[in-house]
């Protein structure tokens, strides 16, 4: 944790009066012990969750129904997590559960609860009309039983994560081009079919590079129907990376990436309106503002 995220202070003001009225259950409140960083939590943004415990503490923590997977920090600071808030998630208050084990029995006993009250800012995410090509929007039937087994092939490699964190530092922007501000659009697709958009556009040309946003290990590479040659990157800890649309694949499944090696290159495969890469987040089953992933300062996360 770096000083840049003092802002944190408002938040806590603001959770400890939210815990005092809503949760009488908690043991132990220690006001400053569990962090959030953005501190205001919006629909959709990624945040990093810090716990003040010591080394020799064992974490639990639950948020939105996932699991919090902590790593210590660098430094000895303490325990943080990554995790977000889904892009279709409700605003509102919600519950952020952590509990502390010691195994030595300090603090003159085993276990302390920090559950508090985490309130979800709506964000303002925009409205959008598409046209594609009308497959995209009404597939038949040899169509749609390609889409099912992607499915149930996404499934299964979104069902697995490695059990250790394998990025480090700020993520990097996959592509040299201009970002779009397109994240949680609600859009249309030939005036039919709607849709949230859960990724970030750039306005990669054809043939742009495109690199791995940090290190990780490739667990999907291939041509699907809608997202067109797609890469999947796990960082672990359940935190993944996609790319989406690619015209060339240049890594394979089962390949560890260093953060910045070339995984292909943009392109206009699967349901597109013209080139561009689409560029994902997703932490469990939640897809997150990959422009706020890419404006957290993780520097000291070593
Ligand atoms: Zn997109």
């Amino acid at each position: 944790m770096t000083g840049a995220r003092i802002p944190r202070f408002a938040f806590t003001a603001l959770v400890f009066v939210g815990v005092v009225r809503c949760a009488p259950t908690v043991r132990q409140i220690a006001a400053g012990v569990v962090t959030l960083t953005p501190a205001t939590v919006e629909v959709g943004s990624p945040e990093l969750i810090h716990v003040d415990a010591p080394a020799t503490a064992t974490l639990d923590g639950e948020w939105m129904g996932r699991k919090l997977e902590f790593f210590r920090a660098s430094g000895g600071q303490g325990w943080l997590a990554l995790a977000g808030v889904d892009v279709e998630a409700a605003a509102g208050p919600t519950t952020l559960r952590i509990e502390e084990k010691l195994a030595d029995g300090t603090r003159g006993g085993v276990k302390r609860e920090v559950s508090r009250t985490v309130e979800i800012f709506p964000a303002h995410y925009r409205t959008g009309l598409l046209t594609v090509a009308p497959r995209f929007v009404s597939p038949g039937p040899e169509e749609l039983k390609e889409i099912e087994a992607e499915v149930a092939l996404k499934d299964k490699v979104f069902a697995e994560t490695a059990p250790e964190r394998l990025w480090a530092g700020d993520f990097r922007a996959p592509v040299a081009a201009a970002a779009t501000d397109s994240f949680g659009t609600r859009r249309m697709f030939n005036g039919k079919l709607a849709s949230v958009h859960k990724g970030m556009d750039f306005r990669a040309r054809m043939d742009t590079p495109v690199h791995a946003s940090n290190s990780g290990v490739v667990v999907l590479a291939q041509k699907l129907y809608f997202e067109g040659n797609c890469v999947v990157i796990d960082h672990g800890l359940g935190l993944y990376t996609i790319s989406m649309h690619l015209s060339r694949m240049d890594v394979h499944v089962g390949e560890r990436v260093v953060k910045g090696q070339l995984v292909g290159l943009s392109g206009a495969t699967g349901r597109v309106t013209g080139p561009h890469l689409h560029w994902a987040v997703r932490w469990g089953n939640a897809y997150l503002d990959p422009a706020k992933l890419l404006r957290m300062n993780l520097s000291a996360v070593r």
